[in-house]
């Protein structure tokens, strides 16, 4: 169970909260419902759809953590799980300029990495190996940090989070 997908009033993704405080918000109409569950939540007096997406009814301004320090599950969830040497499937983080060597633990130093790719690179750089990079790494959308708190993405999601990089 992946909670509910808050959205700013401009559509932009800002939370994960407990399917409960979405309800309460529902309820106190500070939200409304742009996607439900298709299952009813039952309490003494009423039955309602169980929201997925809610969407704020006023803007509220969040800053955007920039300075958030890269980590395994916020880079495997801004490259797609997906290896940026060989495109298999990823569990690892690579530093893309070895620690070793002087690179940095930021974002547009680390890549997702399988763990055949990581272990054959060692601490060399990537124009001493044979390996390309799919592209250049840098700092994740917001939306990262949606999937990471989430853990998952419920299909109803899907096109709240959409920010052109899976189609790139
Ligand atoms: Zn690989």
């Amino acid at each position: 169970m992946a909670g509910v997908l808050v959205l700013n009033a401009t559509f932009e993704p800002l939370a994960v909260v407990p399917t409960r405080r979405a309800i309460c918000l529902v309820l106190a109409r500070k939200v409304e419902m742009l996607e439900a569950s298709g299952r009813l939540v039952r309490s003494e007096r009423l039955a309602v759809d169980e929201p997925s997406v809610v969407r704020l009814s006023r803007y509220v301004h969040v800053p955007y953590p920039k300075h958030r320090s890269p980590n395994r599950r916020g880079v495997l969830a801004r490259d797609v799980h997906t290896c940026q040497y060989c495109g298999g499937m990823a569990e690892t983080i690579d530093h893309v300029v070895p620690r070793s060597r002087g690179g940095c633990h930021t974002w547009d130093n680390v890549v997702a990495a399988c763990r055949r790719c990581n272990g054959g690179k060692r601490d060399r750089l990537v124009g001493e190996t044979t390996m390309r990079l799919a592209r250049q790494p840098g700092p994740p959308p917001p939306s990262t940090w949606i999937e990471v708190a989430a853990g998952s993405v419920p299909t109803t999601w899907a096109p709240y989070l959409l920010d052109g990089r899976r189609s790139a």
